[in-house]
């Protein structure tokens, strides 16, 4: 600054001496662009009366006013306004470092906060447990770090094994087991995200192996039929239901393994018994192989006598005769199946048998309304291997324990004889409504329901005598 106004002071003098001394542009080196063109103006005006002196020839007059004296006079505005424009210039350069300084703390002070923060997330630690163990780790670490950090605590992934158990590849399973606080946390980008906090307890496990994808062949394993006690009526307790065993056949190895039994069979279960209601005497009639032209004698003979009994009828006699089917209904007699063309059960495939089943059933129920599970097998032929596959279809298959032998037609006082000398309690007595000529059961029927009343007999069906027995 001093230079600089020193400068200024300069180019007033050189101006005054009329170009006899040019010696201002060698010393002005401060602020040289407004000096630079002050002494300019200066040279060339000190040129131009030296020229001019030269070329008239005479000597320059030194007390004449000239115009550069004028110039003199003129300059100093200039001089005036170069001098505020340098305070103006010394101003702005003042705020300009006042500014340049306080840019400067709030960079330090924003460095300062930054680093600040950094460190207290950085520096700062929490303690948190890691299978047990506690460990102190920084307050910004996250599961993942920690898990990268400690070579995942040494647990692995999981192998992919063949199905016979061979590793195929050791880390082929699933990826290692992290929890945190009980809750599960995905190795990876779940762990990765998950923040730590203090008290945090976390578990590290091996992931579990994984079995390769195979194709399964199954096989079922057939359910026994168990066949407990002896008597007039079996009835199914349990169903049987098939096992399984496979075979698996792994898609990778090609391995052949089999597995055995996945699922055992559960035993199909026929309790067989003869119903003795304690302190009753009853006894069953039972009538086999209507409906029949004979059918409507042996109903009005037990309306007569106040008697209920039980009709085991061929499906397709019930679906000719619906309507003898439903007065047996109505009149409160007991209807149950006599298989649908009477055939011998044992002489049937598990497929015929099942269709003769359902078809008897069907017609049955057709005709009377009424829908049951209760069969009498036609001859009895009813075993362990009929039972496999009816027991989806029937639930009671009930005997005889009184066989009157009234299809050999031995006449109607052999056939009262064989029920009234053999009568017990809980009996069930076999006759015939259909299947031949019936006139000899006809004929015998009377005198067999009043004798058994004589002995004290109470007349019920069979499911009144199961009932009575305990079994429904
Ligand atoms: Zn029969």
């Amino acid at each position: 600054m001093f230079k600089r106004i020193y400068g200024i002071e300069k180019v007033e003098r050189s101006m005054s001496s009329k170009g006899e001394r040019n010696e201002s542009g060698g010393r002005l080196d401060a602020d040289s662009d407004i000096e630079t063109a002050v002494t300019s103006d200066d040279n060339s005006a000190a040129v131009g009366g030296n020229s001019k002196e030269m070329t008239d020839g005479r000597p320059l007059r030194r007390d004449k006013p000239s115009a550069d004296s004028k110039a003199e006079l003129e300059i100093d505005p200039v001089v005036e306004e170069l001098s505020i424009q340098s305070s103006n210039a010394r101003r702005l350069a003042r705020w300009s470092r006042v500014a340049l300084v306080g840019a400067a703390v709030l960079v330090v002070v924003a460095l300062l906060v930054v680093v600040g923060a950094w460190g207290y997330g950085h520096l700062r630690h929490i303690v948190v447990s890691v299978n047990g163990t506690e460990r102190q780790v920084s307050a910004n670490a996250t599961l993942g770090k920690l898990l990268a950090d400690n070579g995942d605590f040494k647990a692995k992934k999981g192998k992919l094994l063949s199905v016979s158990g061979k590793v195929l590849k050791p880390a082929g399973g699933e990826p290692i087991s992290c929890t945190i606080d009980g809750r599960k946390v995905l190795a990876g980008d779940d762990a990765n995200a998950t923040k730590l906090s203090e008290g945090a307890k976390i578990t590290v496990r091996d992931g579990k192996d994984l079995i390769e994808d195979y194709d399964v062949q199954s096989t079922p394993i057939p359910f026994n039929v168990v066949m407990n006690g002896h008597g007039v009526i079996q009835k199914l307790k349990q169903h049987g239901i098939d096992g399984v065993s496979e075979v698996w056949k792994g898609k990778i190895s090609g391995e052949q393994v089999n597995k055995g039994v996945i699922k055992n069979p559960q035993d199909l279960v026929v309790d067989t018994f003869s119903p003795k209601p304690e302190g009753r005497n009853v006894i069953a009639l039972t009538f086999d192989d209507g409906p029949s032209e004979y059918s409507a004698q042996i109903l009005d003979i037990l309306k007569e006598k106040g008697v209920k009994a039980t009709f085991f009828d061929v499906g397709q006699h019930s679906a000719a005769e619906p309507q003898m089917e439903q007065r047996m209904v109505a009149e409160g007699h007991q209807v149950a199946s006599h298989s649908n063309t009477h055939v011998d059960m044992f002489k049937l495939n598990p497929q015929q048998l099942q269709a003769e089943l359902s078809q008897s059933l069907d017609n049955i129920e057709k005709a009377s309304g009424v829908t049951t599970k209760m069969l009498r097998a036609p001859y009895g032929n009813f075993g362990a291997e009929q039972w496999r596959y009816a027991g989806d279809l029937i639930d009671c298959n009930v005997m005889w324990s009184i066989d009157t032998m009234d299809w050999k037609l031995p006449g109607a006082q052999a056939i009262s004889d064989a029920v009234l000398l053999k009568a017990y309690n809980g009996a069930v007595v076999l006759m015939h409504d259909g299947g031949g000529d019936r006139t000899q059961d006809v004929e015998a029927l009377p005198g067999i329901i009043d004798g058994l009343k004589a002995q004290g007999f109470e007349f019920v069906t069979i499911d009144e005598l199961m009932a009575m027995d305990g079994n429904q």
